[in-house]
């Protein structure tokens, strides 16, 4: 006899998360600009609490695109995450709660999925050839780190320089997806997605 768990792997779960979200391309933002308001409201309450020393400096989000090389990047000034966060939460996809999957999401939307399972980060590949991610935690003596990935599972984790507290992300936009390299489009996302968040977004 044998027991044991099923593994899911990465090469396998890239293409779930395209095919899911096919018909809503656009949530990726609403995912990354989620994810960085988290950032900084969790940022506000360690310093409340004393935990985040120093000046919070002004918190808010920036999105801005680059239509030469193509790129969409969100910006936050939250706690950030060190190398060992970076590895914990970028590197391993939680595919959990997959027994819930069918019962909960029986005949609903699809945007729904994607977050209830914690791949929220993930939906940057549905858009990006390529996604960056600069890094540097709220922690004292907290090195900053770059992490890029093309949407296989090899990764590159290394440190670099980055004077602000906080995570950027950046992404290297598809061919199909060029349209977000357009101040029009992303304005009209982000206001159907993004509004009367506790953080401003420019
Ligand atoms: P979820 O947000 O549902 O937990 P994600 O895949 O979107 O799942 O993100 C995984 C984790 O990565 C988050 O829980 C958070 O710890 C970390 N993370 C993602 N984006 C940021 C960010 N902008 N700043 C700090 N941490 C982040």
């Amino acid at each position: 006899m044998q027991k044991g768990n099923i593994r899911v792997q990465t090469e396998n779960i890239f293409p779930i998360i395209k095919k899911f979200l096919y018909s809503e391309h656009d949530i990726f933002i609403r995912e990354l600009v989620s994810n960085a308001v988290d950032a900084t409201q969790k940022l506000k309450t360690l310093s409340s609490i004393g935990e985040a020393k120093g000046e919070l400096g002004e918190l808010r989000i920036d999105v801005s695109i680059d239509k030469e090389k193509n790129t969409l990047t969100i910006s936050d000034r939250g706690i950030g995450m060190t190398e060992g966060e970076v590895d914990k939460y970028l590197n391993q996809v939680a595919f959990s709660g997959a027994e819930e999957f069918l019962e909960k999401y029986k005949g609903q939307n699809e945007a729904n999925i994607i977050g209830h399972f914690g791949l929220g980060f993930y939906s940057s590949f549905m858009v990006s050839d390529q996604v960056e991610v600069f890094t540097k935690s709220y922690k004292e003596e907290a090195k900053a780190v770059r992490w890029e990935c093309d949407g296989s599972p090899e990764f590159i984790l290394e440190e670099t320089e980055k004077a602000e507290r906080g995570t950027s992300i950046v992404l290297y936009l598809n061919e199909e997806s060029k349209e977000f390299a357009d101040a029009h489009r992303v304005k009209t996302v982000l206001d159907k997605f993004c509004k009367f968040l506790p953080v401003p977004v420019f």
